[in-house]
């Protein structure tokens, strides 16, 4: 009886895993609102800070609208 609840734990955990899981959701999260962010990143060129939702991403450095 308990072997059977392990097997079915064991058959849900692998259903779980192989559709996804929700395991990964908090992760994906961080890293989409990391993507989107208001986390301030420097102009490489004049040193102003603006959000990295304005800021222009070239060769590796953000630059503001100005510079870029
Ligand atoms: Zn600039």
């Amino acid at each position: 009886m308990i072997l059977k609840i392990i097997l079915f734990g064991a058959l849900i955990y692998f259903l779980y895993k192989a559709f996804g899981g929700e395991f990964k959701l908090p992760q994906k999260k961080d890293k989409k609102a990391d993507e989107d962010g208001d986390t301030l990143v420097e102009c490489s060129k004049c040193g102003v800070f603006i959000t990295k939702k304005e800021a222009i991403f070239k060769a590796g450095k953000y630059y503001c609208d100005e510079c870029a």
